[in-house]
């Protein structure tokens, strides 16, 4: 990797571009107390690059992407563009954003902070100082395989099929995603399918396994079932460190996970490609919370999760750990202050919007830097 950091920004639609106003602030706090300096760029991204140039993203952007160290995504779309055939919906983006870039693991951390635990849906004892990684393979599955496709049957009745199908280098990359990330953790993988009804589930469980048996001997190794994994998560939650699993499967428990904190302004993701021969890879990051139409322009967007997803490109482009953890240390700082945007807001807190929080991660980083 170059000493230079070089990272594209794509501030998107909605209120992409208000949280992402947010994060700037913070990078430029470290540029001044830290004396990092990145090399930033900044491009249009859905709706917004199909208003100013008739595309989702560019080849020009893409190429950009591929160029960067890291990409810090926004939001995209919006009722205006609601309308438009398929190839030219704002999430055509991340579409080709993650295939250009063979973004194939997606990491969704599920953290409960302290002074947010009354937002889980959740009895506190249950949730209380939760923190789990569900590692979801993202570019393989029952949403890419063949045969796929509605048909009718000579008998006039019709047929869906969708197949799930992984192969044992897709299972191992993103495997081996999920392994490294527990050696940062508590060192738990759980890896879940439904080994007892499906063959590509048979296939992940012995390939994990044996992966595991063979690179990844300090790190504990347990299978899980989906459905059980579902009920799992709702239980007792904290029994999990990093979990892995297949794109349909981590679709719906990755969801699931999320909600265990309660709040969507507050979840950030990050999506990695594999590694090349010096190290270097691939990877987006952004909240998972969308364009947020309802909301845009009132500057009272949480932007906390924007400002976590950069935490994260520090931490897995960069390894710059110390910094990461700073940041989150400042976020959930802000929040034991009882600064709240609306959508976290909660009895004795005092209501503020964007610009506020953004300007207060600000001053709890000077803070905590001393
Ligand atoms: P959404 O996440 O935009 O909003 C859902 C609800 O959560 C809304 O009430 C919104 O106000 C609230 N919310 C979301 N983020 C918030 C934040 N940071 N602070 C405070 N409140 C927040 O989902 P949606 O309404 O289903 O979709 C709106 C648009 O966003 C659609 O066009 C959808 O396709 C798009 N979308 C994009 C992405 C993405 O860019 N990755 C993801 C999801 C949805």
């Amino acid at each position: 990797m170059s000493a230079i950091k070089n990272i594209l920004i794509l501030p998107g639609d909605g209120i992409g571009p208000e949280v992402m106003h947010e994060v700037r602030r913070v990078i430029d706090w470290m540029s001044r107390r830290r004396g990092i300096a990145f090399n930033l760029s900044e491009d249009l991204v859905g709706g917004a690059s199909i208003d100013a140039r008739g595309t989702p993203i560019s080849d020009a952007t893409l190429q950009r992407a591929k160029d960067a160290d890291a990409v810090l995504f926004g939001a995209v779309g919006g009722p205006k563009w609601e309308s438009l055939g398929f190839d030219m919906r704002p999430e055509i983006a991340i579409l080709r954003l993650r295939s250009e870039l063979g973004l194939f693991a997606n990491l969704r951390p599920a953290i409960v902070y302290d002074p947010l635990i009354d937002a889980s849906t959740l009895k506190a004892e249950i949730v209380r100082g939760l923190d789990l990684m569900i590692v979801r393979e993202s570019t393989g599955g029952i949403y890419f395989g063949t045969p796929r496709g509605i048909e009718t049957l000579p008998d006039g009745t019709r047929r869906g099929v969708n197949t799930e199908v992984y192969t044992t280098p897709e299972i191992e990359r993103v495997a081996r995603v999920a392994f490294d990330l527990a050696r940062q953790r508590q060192q738990r993988v759980c890896s879940v399918e439904k080994a007892n009804v499906m063959e590509s589930g048979l296939l992940w469980r012995q390939t994990v396994q044996a992966l595991g048996d063979a690179e990844y001997p300090d790190v504990a190794l347990s299978h899980m079932y989906a459905d059980n994994c579902a009920m799992q998560l709702v239980r007792n939650p904290r029994q999990f460190d990093v979990i892995v699993t297949g794109n349909l499967f981590g679709d719906l428990l990755s969801d699931l996970a999320s909600m265990l904190t309660g709040s969507l302004g507050m979840l950030p993701s990050a999506t990695l490609g594999q590694p090349d021969a010096t190290g270097r890879r691939h990877a987006l990051y952004e909240p998972i919370h969308g364009s947020a139409p309802d909301i845009t322009g009132k500057g009272v967007a949480n932007p906390l999760a924007q400002i976590l997803s950069f935490a994260m490109l520090l931490r897995y482009s960069f390894g710059m750990t110390e910094d990461a953890a700073l940041i989150e240390r400042a976020c959930v700082a802000v929040l034991a202050n009882g600064l709240r945007t609306p959508d976290v807001m909660a009895p004795g807190c005092a209501r503020v919007g964007t610009q506020v929080m953004g300007e207060a991660v600000v001053r709890e980083l000077d803070k905590l830097l001393g």
